[in-house]
């Protein structure tokens, strides 16, 4: 659908940069779904592909859930400055390819991270502005627990590792813009909907108002 230009019917349009939509949370406590759903509801939304050292999942395709890569590869794309923050995460590496994100950004569509907090910390610190951040919470830490030992895909010991981990995760809550507690995934996803809506709608992320303004003035 294409609006009628500013030019021609007085209709204001103004073109809009896209936004980096951080979901992080321990593992258990339902982003996957989200994200997944998420995607699903908004075609303004891409998913940001990760690079990733570890190995891959049953049912994981490479190119669409990660971009999985040899340690080599991954400290060459280092070096190559490719990376627009890489983390260490449990035994692997996980890094942000800069290339698409520029793309969809510019492109005024916004784009999705499934990044822990350290991934978190290095984009508040290089795109604040971009930057709009969701921490998802479990229920509670037994409805945590009983979901990481329903996964059957780790072994018992990385349960154990990720439920140490889980309280270490949880503990950067506070470093986040927006806070879920994930009692109920469709009411989660409307919250996520909600804060993507107000948020597209920021100032900053408006470009061409000021021309479109200025043109008015000058009576054009
Ligand atoms: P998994 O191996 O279960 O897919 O992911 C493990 C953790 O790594 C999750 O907390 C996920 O959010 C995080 N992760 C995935 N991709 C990235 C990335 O590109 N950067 C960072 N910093 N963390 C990531």
């Amino acid at each position: 659908m294409n609006a009628p230009s500013s030019e021609s019917s007085g209709f204001i349009e103004i073109r809009r940069r896209g936004l980096m939509l951080v979901l992080s949370s321990p593992s258990g406590a339902g982003k996957t779904t989200i994200s997944r759903r998420l995607l699903e509801l908004e075609p303004q939304l891409a998913l940001s592909v990760s690079a990733t050292t570890r190995a891959k999942r049953p049912g994981e395709v490479a190119g669409s859930d990660y971009h999985f890569v040899d340690l080599t590869e991954f400290n060459l794309m280092i070096n190559r400055g490719e990376f627009l923050e890489y983390a260490k995460v449990f035994d692997n590496y996980y890094g942000t390819p800069k290339a698409q994100v520029a793309r969809e950004i510019n492109a005024g569509r916004d784009i999705l991270f499934d990044i822990d907090w350290q991934g978190t910390q290095q984009l508040a610190h290089n795109a604040r502005e971009d930057l709009v951040s969701v921490f998802v919470l479990p229920p509670s830490t037994r409805e945590l627990e009983r979901r990481l030992h329903s996964r059957a895909q780790d072994s018992a010991d990385v349960v154990a590792r990720r439920m140490a981990k889980a309280a270490d995760e949880m503990s950067h809550w506070a470093e986040y813009d927006y806070i879920i507690v994930n009692h109920d995934i469709d009411a989660s996803v409307e919250s996520v909907r909600a804060i993507l809506r107000a948020e597209r709608l920021r100032r900053q992320r408006q470009i061409g108002l000021t021309d479109f303004v200025k043109g008015l003035r000058e009576g054009q």
